[in-house]
């Protein structure tokens, strides 16, 4: 395959194109047209830098969420099932010359009993993460996915598992697959080739292309829901902007359409660190390039993880996020050991910041209007390329969406929340279904929400 990434090309881009005013204006105002911007236009808006302009880019990222995602925001976790790893990737507390780190394999009963606190808290949706491994074949892989979707715990269970784990190939994809996954996340790291190298330094991620082609082979296995991103801080952060967008296009371009998510971890203090501090993305120019690629991709979803301060996630939900993480807890089996305190780097890929609970989040996002989510029902009908349909089906989101949310939030108030969130969360609910039934006949969904009182639980649209 020709590689699709020309630093080059980028670089031309990134040096030449000029920000002026009037053609900063016009193309946020194509991205409000919800069309996704070019290699040359993202240019534009990386080099609009000034004040005035950066407030617009941030005032256009809001107005397209608004257009178009709602207020809605899917909430799920990681877990981490693994930390052995043969790679040595100088930003990982897990790779293989970190001998301090205790390496866990989660056993069926260790993975069964965090999926039973994580259900405790009221999750829905996990992301299972893995070093890369000999041990962690497709078929160990398959197996765990297997055990937790087998769990039943109160009127709990889980019912979509993403994935985070190394590249494999075509057959391996599809064994993977086979066990009922939603997305394949693999993020590149870095865009740029010689930065690539200069951190990955050990084992099989020192291939680059292995790794950039890798979730085209996914594509060839039939898993047409991948997750894409960059680790902000290796290389110049408008370099891996671009880099993503490129990515986006070549998706769109060969498979006819683009990545489900893409996500932006910015580096985290880690159990051996070892990287050159260049890089690393200061708070304002992480918010303006998530406002840019907000603009930049209007149909692909943004995930922010907890790696961010609360503060920073607040300013950067407000740009369009459509999907975070909640009462994260990432050291081996921590989620079972409700171990309060000092997170224990040696159990720990990185440092957290955000380490509120699952119910301070969800009661924060009430307070603000936003409609936590914990809907999986496009997944589980086969609805596949959902967030496609979301943009491009005519009322998608009033029909499916919207109630689907609030039916997973009358779950979880049912089950999982203290009084106070409850009756936030049925406030929201009140209102909304207020607002849907200008629009069209609620009557179904409000049967729903009655049974769910009842205690049915898992209806949806
Ligand atoms: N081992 C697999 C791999 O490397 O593809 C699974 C992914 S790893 C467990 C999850 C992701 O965490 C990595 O792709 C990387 O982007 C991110 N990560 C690693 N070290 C980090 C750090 N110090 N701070 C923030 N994110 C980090
Ligand atoms: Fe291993 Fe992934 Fe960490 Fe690299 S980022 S050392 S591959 S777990």
């Amino acid at each position: 395959m020709k590689p699709f990434i020309d630093p080059d090309e980028i670089w031309n881009y990134l040096k030449n194109v000029k920000p002026d005013k009037v053609r900063v204006r016009e193309v946020i105002g194509s991205a409000l047209d919800k069309k996704r911007l070019s290699l040359e236009e993202t240019a534009i808006l990386i080099n609009a830098d000034d004040p005035e302009l950066t407030e617009e880019i941030k005032e256009g990222a809001r107005q397209l969420k608004e257009k178009i995602y709602g207020e809605r925001i899917v909430l799920f976790a990681p877990l981490y099932v693994g930390d052995l790893c043969i790679n040595n990737c100088s930003y990982c507390g897990f790779r293989k010359d970190n001998k301090d780190t205790k390496r866990i394999t989660l056993s069926r009963e260790e993975l069964i009993a965090e999926t039973k606190a994580l259900t405790e808290q009221g999750h829905k949706r996990l992301i299972l993460v893995y070093g890369e491994h000999p041990r962690y074949s497709p078929e160990f892989i398959a197996d765990t996915v297997k055990i937790v979707y087998g769990v039943r715990h109160n009127n709990g269970e889980i019912r979509r598992i993403n994935i985070n784990a190394a590249p494999f190939d075509i057959q391996g994809f599809r064994t993977i697959k086979d066990s009922g996954i939603g997305t394949f996340q693999i993020f590149q790291e870095t865009y740029h080739e010689n930065a690539y190298m200069n951190v990955h330094r050990g084992g099989i991620k020192r291939n680059y292309e292995w790794r950039l082609t890798a979730l085209d082979r996914a594509q060839e296995a039939g898993v047409d829901d991948v997750g894409i991103g960059a680790l902000f801080g290796l290389y110049d952060w408008r370099f891996e902007v671009m880099g993503l967008v490129r990515h986006v296009n070549h998706f769109e371009a060969v498979y006819g359409v683009g990545p489900h998510t893409i996500s932006f971890p910015r580096i985290q203090n880690a159990m051996s660190l070892d990287i050159d501090k260049t890089f690393l993305v200061d708070d304002e120019s992480f918010v303006r390039l998530v406002a840019i690629l907000r603009l930049a991709v209007p149909y692909t979803g943004l995930i922010l993880t907890a790696r961010e301060p609360a503060h920073i996630r607040d300013q950067v939900l407000r740009f369009g996020v459509s999907q975070i993480d909640g009462g994260t807890n990432i050291e081996l089996g921590g989620y079972s050991r409700k171990k309060e305190g000092e997170q224990d780097l040696s159990m720990e890929q990185f440092r957290i910041n955000d380490t509120r609970s699952l119910n301070e989040i969800m009661d924060e996002l009430l307070s603000k209007g936003y409609i936590p989510s914990f809907c999986t029902a496009c997944y589980r009908l086969g609805r596949t390329g959902e967030h496609f349909m979301e943009f491009s089906v005519p009322g998608f989101i009033k029909r499916y969406c919207s109630p689907n949310a609030l039916l997973t939030l009358a779950e979880y108030l049912e089950d999982n929340a203290p009084e106070s969130t409850k009756h936030k969360g049925y406030k929201l609910i009140q209102e909304k279904v207020t607002e849907l039934s200008e629009k069209q006949n609620v009557n179904g969904l409000l049967k729903k929400l009655e049974k769910i009182k009842e205690g049915k639980r898992d209806l949806y649209f």
